[in-house]
């Protein structure tokens, strides 16, 4: 199949740009597949209530088919007709953060084909911020199920050339909306649990959701290293976001961390392994590695949340075999960029 890559300014849409995402829309009521951008990840839509569209959509990314997809909304209404009934704490969150990161657990209607929640009786929902998205929304249709635009196992897509790599040739169409916002998935909260529960750490943070709700429970599974437990969501059981090659996350003082991480990579160097370095722009310099990147300032957790997914491919472009990354600290979305670190790594850790 040919992919058609248009290009279309979030904060200019003219338009050309509204006929380009009524055409996507068109696709996507047809049966097709659209990748688009969202403010978290790039996502590969397909229409939610249609089970072809969501087997469509597991076959393109080679997904399993266990692992259910987030349905994308553009407005409060659309959501009684995919739900049994709306929970009360589902009014209060949409007031605080949607249209936004945030991504609700509710019990389905029968709306809602089992092929879209991967056999759950339950539904995830979102309503993004980015106004393509939200367009290509209300002209699909209203329903969106987009799981991110990634061949299963490689780091969600930041921006659109990473989405022509995993999937040109595999969907009818690609929207580079440019380089997204926010850099790591969205926030998954269950409310068919009470009290409500964190099932993915983003940048919608815990603190804000007791805020909001007055007390959350959080899926203990996110920031172990239990593998034997499983955890609620289901797609958060695979090694996602996985780089090809070997990764090592170094956690303890700066200075031992540098200081452990360079004589690891000496021992490497040796043996004749390509080495790669995550660090910050404070310690970038102090790396002997073949390719050291900067995920960002070490304060600056949403620089280093936009910045990490695209340093893991370009690892793998530049074939590393071995990698190590510093720790980064876990205020705000650092509890989500370590939560997607850890399992990049396997939840392979050394403490120093
Ligand atoms: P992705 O869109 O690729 O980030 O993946 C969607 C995530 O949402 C996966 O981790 C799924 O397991 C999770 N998810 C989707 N629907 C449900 C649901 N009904 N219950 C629990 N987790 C869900
Ligand atoms: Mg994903």
């Amino acid at each position: 199949m040919e992919t058609e890559v248009v290009i279309i300014d979030e904060q200019n849409i003219d338009e050309k740009a509204l006929e380009a995402l009524k055409h996507a829309g068109e696709i996507i009521k047809k049966g097709g597949l659209v990748a688009f951008p969202t403010e978290t990840v790039y996502g590969l839509g397909g229409d939610a209530l249609n089970p072809e569209s969501s087997k469509k959509i597991y076959a393109a990314k080679g997904r399993p088919s266990d692992n259910p997809l987030i349905v994308h909304v553009a407005d409060m209404e659309s959501i009684e007709k995919i739900v049994k009934e709306v929970p009360e704490e589902a009014y209060k969150l949409a007031d605080a953060v949607w249209p936004g990161p945030l991504t609700m657990i509710m019990n389905k209607s029968d709306a809602v084909p089992y092929e879209t929640t991967g056999g759950l009786d339950t539904v995830a929902i979102r309503m993004p911020s980015n106004k393509i998205a939200a367009e290509l929304i209300r002209q699909s249709g209203g329903y969106i199920a987009a799981p991110s635009a990634n061949l299963s196992g490689r780091p969600s897509p930041t921006e659109a050339k990473y989405c022509v790599e995993d999937l040109d040739g595999r969907v009818e169409m690609i929207i580079d909306g440019g380089q997204v916002g926010i850099g790591l998935e969205s926030t998954i909260v269950d409310l068919t649990v009470e009290p409500p529960m964190i099932l993915r750490p983003g940048y919608v943070t815990r603190e804000m959701l007791d805020d909001i709700l007055g007390g959350v429970s959080i899926d203990k599974t996110i920031l172990s290293a239990d593998s034997g437990v499983k955890p609620k969501a289901p797609g958060m059981k695979y090694r996602h976001y996985a780089p090809k090659g070997d990764l090592t996350i170094v956690e303890g003082d700066p200075e031992k961390v540098t200081e452990y991480i360079n004589k690891e990579i000496e021992k490497l160097r040796a043996e004749g392994v390509k080495t790669g370095v995550i660090a910050t722009s404070e310690t970038r310099d102090l790396y002997k590695a073949d390719v050291v990147k900067s995920a960002g300032n070490r304060d600056d957790e949403e620089e280093i949340a936009r910045n990490l997914f695209s340093i893991l491919r370009q690892f793998d472009d530049e074939n590393v075999g071995c990698m190590y990354s510093e720790a980064f600290n876990e205020n705000g979305i650092g509890q989500a960029i370590m939560n997607r670190l850890l399992k990049a790594a396997g939840h392979k850790v050394v403490r120093i």
